[in-house]
C-alpha cells in the first residue's frame, strides 16, 4: 500500500467519491424541495464535467446521458447511484452490490442489525 501523504490514485478517489455520494444520497430528503433538487442535479451533472479522471469521467458522462439521475427523492436517487455504481462494478469485473434501499442503507445510513458498527 503506498503512504498516507501520497495524492489519491483511481481507487482511492473512487472510494473517496463513492462514500461521499452514496452517503450524500442516503441523507437526502424523502421529499426533497425543488432547490435541493436543482442543486442534487447540478452535483451529478458537474461530474462528468470535473471528476479528475479522464477515462471515469467520459463513462460518466455516457452512463448519466442514457440514465438521467432521479432526484425525487432518497429511495429512488439511492438507487439510481447504486445502479451507475453497479454500471462501473461490471465494466471493471466487481461484484455487482443489491440495490434495495434495505441494503444500500445498511451499507450507507444504519449499518448492519447485528450493531456492529455502532
Ligand atoms: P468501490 O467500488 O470504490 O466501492 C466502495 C464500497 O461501496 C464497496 O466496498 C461496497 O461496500 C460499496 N458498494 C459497491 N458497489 C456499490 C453499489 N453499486 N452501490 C452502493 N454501494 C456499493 N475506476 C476505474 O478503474 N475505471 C473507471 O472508469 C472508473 N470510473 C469511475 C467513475 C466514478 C463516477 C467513480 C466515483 C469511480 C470510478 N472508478 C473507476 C473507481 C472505481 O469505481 C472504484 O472506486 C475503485 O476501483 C475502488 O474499488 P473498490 O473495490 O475499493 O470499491
Amino acid at each position: 500500500t503506498r503512504p498516507e501523504y501520497c495524492p489519491p490514485d483511481v481507487e482511492q478517489l473512487g472510494r473517496a467519491t463513492w462514500t461521499f455520494l452514496h452517503t450524500t444520497a442516503a441523507y437526502y430528503p424523502e421529499k426533497p424541495t425543488s432547490n435541493q433538487r436543482v442543486n442534487m442535479l447540478t452535483l451529478l451533472r458537474s461530474l462528468p464535467v470535473l471528476y479528475p479522471c479522464s477515462h471515469c469521467a467520459s463513462h460518466l458522462d455516457t452512463n448519466i446521458k442514457e440514465n438521467p439521475p432521479d432526484v425525487s427523492g432518497r429511495v429512488a436517487l439511492s438507487r439510481w447511484l447504486c445502479e451507475r455504481h453497479n454500471d462501473v462494478n461490471s465494466r471493471l469485473g466487481k461484484l455487482r452490490f443489491d440495490c434495495s434501499i434495505e441494503k444500500t442503507d445498511e451499507r450507507w445510513k444504519n449499518g448492519p442489525s447485528d450493531g456492529s458498527c455502532d
